[in-house]
């Protein structure tokens, strides 16, 4: 059986908790006061289990509580047998996403009683919009000066004082490396990777696509690629981790958005422009 990484444990343990379960710390273990709750979660649904599913060890218990949880969520996550295959991984997936959103909805919620004009900060990501909003790809670069020292993602030894973006993003993109900075402090910018730059201005398509990159607007970044890989989803990838919270509420209070945080995948890049 496919070994349950100790984030998607961690995630099982918060559903415990919010279903009025007591798991202990959400560290990610499967300990044996996790494998205590999963039992008492599942006791009552036992007519939704396969016999003998009291006798099953640990990892199955796990996946078994999960698989129940996406049904609830109406996500089909195939044969409740606890067995992790690519349909549970999936559900998983995307009931995950659902749940963070919700958590992450009521903050957006008050920010936009605060700021009505918000959502029309930047446009979407069509490019039609983005080109009436910014103009031609390639124009109206400048130089932003970085309020904290940057280094080159793919050689860490190359310091970056200052970077190309978009004249009409420059401002928010200060005042967002500003309270970074000003939150973590330079210990913490370099013990969680948020100084290695991986590209802002590049004049380049779509990966795989005929249409322009946000990057060849200068309104999108990267940050630390080589732990946000493209095809890397949240169970791996180093942004999607809880020490990142802070990080984010910093973009999204300005309106930007992560794909990973959107949409799972591509968690080094971040943009102005909604999808
Ligand atoms: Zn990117």
């Amino acid at each position: 059986m496919a070994r349950i990484s100790s984030r998607v444990v961690r995630f099982i343990q918060q559903e415990l908790k919010q279903n009025g379960h007591r798991p202990g710390a959400s560290d990610g273990r499967l300990g044996p006061k996790t494998e205590q709750a999963l039992h008492k979660a599942l006791r009552p649904r036992n007519e939704e289990l396969p016999a003998a599913w009291d006798g099953w060890p640990r990892t199955r218990l796990c996946t078994g509580y999960v698989q129940l949880r996406c049904r609830d969520e109406g996500v089909n996550p195939g044969a409740i047998d606890g067995f992790w295959g690519t349909q549970t991984d999936y559900a998983v997936n995307v009931i995950r996403e659902r749940i963070v959103n919700e958590r992450i909805a009521p903050s957006f919620r008050d920010a936009d009683e605060l700021d009505p004009l918000r959502e029309h900060r930047w446009p979407r990501q069509v490019q039609a919009d983005v080109v009436k909003r910014f103009g031609a790809v390639g124009k109206h670069q400048v130089m932003l000066d970085l309020p904290y020292t940057h280094r080159l993602a793919w050689d860490r030894a190359q310091r970056i004082q200052r970077y190309s973006c978009h004249e009409q993003v420059h401002d928010s993109l200060l005042r967002i490396l500003t309270r970074v900075y000003e939150h973590y402090g330079e210990d913490g910018i370099e013990h969680l990777g948020l100084d290695l730059f991986g590209g802002c201005f590049n004049q380049r398509r779509k990966k795989g696509g005929t249409t322009w990159s946000m990057h060849a607007w200068g309104v999108a970044v990267d940050y630390d690629p080589a732990n946000n890989r493209f095809r890397w989803g949240w169970e791996r990838a180093g942004f999607a981790r809880p020490e990142y919270d802070a990080w984010w509420q910093i973009w999204e209070d300005e309106g930007w958005t992560s794909l990973g945080r959107a949409r799972n995948f591509d968690w080094m890049h971040i943009q102005a422009p909604h999808l």
